[in-house]
């Protein structure tokens, strides 16, 4: 079995090593990991671990980052060229925690936009309490590739995001008990569009809730998309990492 964790930030919190994370994954079964930039520093850093096996990394502002914005895109601009670079992002909006101006997280990723469609890279999509606004501008734009990370919506969101061309990534909320309305998204989607992801250190599915997440515990996630859409969790894992192949290459 082979598993793909299509988004994670190992090396993030500082508190395990990132070698550590990537060999309990590996033992896990996940051998493929993408480690996403959230910023100038953590991009670079990022690219730095596709030393390891397996990993692959994206370059990106996150929205709720995105009043660094002028000091950091040149950056993020330049490490994006680079031909490891698999992904544009994360980028989105956010309007949970508001504390970076609505505009400004627009800005940001309408320049994210921009710099995949040049060259021609997938876009990671992060969007909290933000599905509107983050339809608005994408129906504004050309098409790109990319993927709502961590699909946080019912039906309705997963079909307007699958209309706009996208994928829908599966993280640890899947797994919890009241969650029922993301799992009738995930069985509603269509088989090449599912993704999954831990989005470690961050949260953790149903077992490991209230403690650090990592990349090894998307088996739990994967266990619960195989169940939801009535796979063995052989052929989910096969599903998911040639979905993400497809996408990330
Ligand atoms: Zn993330």
């Amino acid at each position: 079995m082979q598993v793909y964790d299509t988004h994670c930030h190992i090396g993030l919190d500082g508190k395990v090593a990132p070698e550590d994370d990537h060999s309990r994954a590996v033992a896990a079964s996940v051998g493929a990991l993408l480690v996403v930039g959230i910023d100038a520093p953590t991009s670079a850093a990022a690219k730095e671990l596709c030393r390891l096996p397996g990993v692959r990394w994206s370059a990106g502002l996150h929205p709720n980052d995105s009043t660094k914005f002028d000091d950091q895109w040149p950056t993020i601009d330049a490490l994006a060229r680079e031909s490891t670079c698999v992904a544009i992002g994360e980028t989105g909006l956010d309007c949970f925690r508001d504390r970076t101006p609505l505009d400004q997280q627009e800005r940001s990723l309408r320049a994210h936009l921009a710099l995949a469609r040049e060259l021609d890279k997938p876009v990671i999509f992060h969007c909290r309490d933000a599905f509107e606004p983050l339809f608005r501008v994408l129906e504004s734009e050309q098409r790109v590739r990319g993927v709502m990370h961590c699909f946080s919506g019912g039906i309705p969101e997963a079909d307007k995001a699958l209309a706009l061309g996208l994928y829908l990534s599966f993280a640890g909320p899947l797994t919890y008990p009241k969650n029922q309305v993301l799992r009738d998204a995930c069985a509603h989607a269509p088989a090449n569009r599912v993704l999954v992801e831990t989005d470690a250190p961050f949260l953790p599915p149903q077992s490991r809730r209230g403690r650090r997440n990592e990349p090894a515990l998307v088996i739990e996630t994967l266990t619960k998309l195989a169940e939801v859409r009535n796979l063995s969790l052989e052929d989910a894992a096969a599903l998911t990492y040639a979905n993400a192949m497809t996408l990330f290459g």
